[in-house]
C-alpha cells in the first residue's frame, strides 16, 4: 500500500509517519529529511538547496521527483510507501502517479490532517524552541505557510476527483490522530 500523509508544515505528518513504519513496516519517503541529509553532507546537491530551504521556498520539481525515484524500489520491497512532504505540487503529484503507473502500482490514499493556522504557528514555535531548526524561526515560517497555501493545497481537488481523499482532525493529540488514521486505512487496505 502507498498512502501520501498530506498537510501544511508541522501538521504532525512526520510523527504519524514514523509510527506507520514501526508498525507496518513501510518506507517514509520524506522530501525535506533527504534534502536535509544532503545539506548536512556538503553534497553538490545540498549546496544548491541550502539557499531555497533556508528562505522557506519550495525547490524545484525535478530534483524532488528525482530523490523520490530512486527511493521507489526500496519502498516497494518494504511492501509501501509513506509519502511525507511529496507531492507539494500538482506536477509533483502528476510525475509520481506516472511513475508508480510505470511500477504496476499507484497511490491508495491521501490522508489529509487538518490543522488551523494559530495552531501551527503554536506548534512550530516550540519546535524552534526545542530542535533549533533553522526553516522553523517564524519569519521562514510564514514562507512555508505561503507556500502550503498557494502550490500544495491545490493538490486537495486533484485528489479529491480520484476519490482518494480522506480529511482527519490534525489538531486531537497524536494517539487521536494515529487512531483515525488506522481506521482509514482498515478501509482501503
Ligand atoms: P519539510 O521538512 O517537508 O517541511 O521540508 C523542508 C523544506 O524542504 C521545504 O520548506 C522545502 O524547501 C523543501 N522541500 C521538501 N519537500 C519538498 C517538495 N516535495 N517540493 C519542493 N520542496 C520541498
Amino acid at each position: 500500500m502507498n498512502l501520501i500523509l498530506f498537510g501544511p508544515p508541522a501538521a504532525g505528518k512526520g510523527t504519524q509517519a514514523k509510527r506507520l513504519v514501526e508498525q507496518r513496516g513501510m518506507v517514509q519517503l520524506s522530501t525535506g529529511d533527504m534534502l536535509r541529509a544532503a545539506i548536512a553532507s556538503g553534497s553538490e546537491l545540498g549546496q544548491r538547496v541550502k539557499a531555497v530551504l533556508d528562505r522557506g521556498d519550495l525547490v524545484t520539481d525535478g530534483i524532488v521527483i528525482d530523490l523520490i525515484e530512486e527511493r521507489l524500489p526500496e519502498a516497494e520491497a518494504a511492501g509501501g510507501a509513506i509519502f511525507d512532504g511529496f507531492p507539494r505540487t500538482v506536477p509533483q503529484a502528476e510525475a509520481l502517479d506516472r511513475m508508480l503507473a510505470r511500477r504496476g502500482q499507484k497511490i491508495d490514499a491521501v490522508l489529509r490532517l487538518k490543522v488551523d493556522e494559530p495552531a501551527l504557528i503554536e506548534r512550530i514555535t516550540k519546535r524552534f524552541a526545542d530542535q533549533g531548526r533553522a526553516d522553523d524561526n517564524p519569519e521562514v515560517f510564514v514562507t512555508r505557510l505561503a507556500a502550503y497555501n498557494a502550490q500544495t493545497a491545490p493538490l486537495l481537488p486533484y485528489y479529491e476527483t480520484q476519490g482518494k481523499l480522506t480529511e482527519l482532525d490534525g489538531m486531537a493529540s497524536v494517539e487521536t490522530v494515529a487512531a483515525s488514521i488506522d481506521a482509514a486505512l482498515s478501509i482501503v487496505a
